[in-house]
C-alpha cells in the first residue's frame, strides 16, 4: 500500500488537509488555529491527539505555485472565498477574480504600453506590468485611471 499523502488545499484563506488515514475525521490547517495552538500542517502532516485526531504523521502535498495562488486569493476581500483545490490553475482563479470585478490595478494606473504584457498567468505569475501593483474591486477608484469616454467629453 501507498504511503499515505495529505493534499493541502485552500478553504475560506487558510491552508488545509484532510488526514488521509481511512475512517479518520480530522484535518489540520497551516498556522494557528482557533485555540491558539499551532495547526498541524507544516512542511509536513500531522494528525493532531490534542486536537481529536488519529497521530498519524506523513508528507504533506502542497501546490508548487503557493504564493502565486496565495496572491490571486488575497484579493479577494470576502475571506470565505478564498478557496483552491488542486487541479484549479492560476488562470481559473484569475478568471473568476475578474469576473466578480476584482481587477489588477498597478500602482500608476492603467498605463500599459501598446503591446506591453499586463499579467501572465499560466501555471505560475509571471509578471508584467500588473503582477507587482495593488487590485482594486473597482477600475476608476484611482485617479488617474478614469473609465470615462474620451468621447463623452462635456456631458
Ligand atoms: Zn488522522
Amino acid at each position: 500500500m501507498d504511503r499515505p499523502v495529505a493534499v493541502v488545499f485552500m478553504s475560506a484563506g487558510t491552508w488545509v488537509a484532510r488526514c488521509p488515514r481511512p475512517l479518520c475525521l480530522n484535518a489540520e490547517q497551516f498556522g494557528i488555529t482557533g485555540s491558539g495552538q499551532p495547526g498541524g500542517l507544516t512542511g509536513s502532516f500531522r494528525c493532531r491527539d490534542e486536537a481529536g485526531g488519529c497521530g498519524l504523521t506523513c508528507e504533506a502535498q502542497w501546490p508548487a505555485n503557493v504564493e502565486d495562488i496565495e496572491w490571486l486569493l488575497m484579493q479577494r476581500p470576502v475571506p470565505a472565498t478564498r478557496n483552491w483545490l488542486p487541479g484549479e490553475d492560476l488562470s481559473d482563479l484569475f478568471t473568476e477574480n475578474v469576473q466578480h470585478g476584482i481587477v489588477p490595478i498597478s500602482p500608476a494606473g492603467l498605463e500599459a504600453h501598446p503591446g506591453g504584457v499586463l499579467l501572465q498567468v499560466s501555471d505560475r505569475i509571471d509578471g508584467g506590468a500588473l503582477s507587482s501593483g495593488t487590485w482594486r474591486r473597482e477600475i476608476g477608484a484611482t485617479p488617474g485611471t478614469s473609465r470615462r469616454s474620451p468621447w463623452a467629453e462635456g456631458n
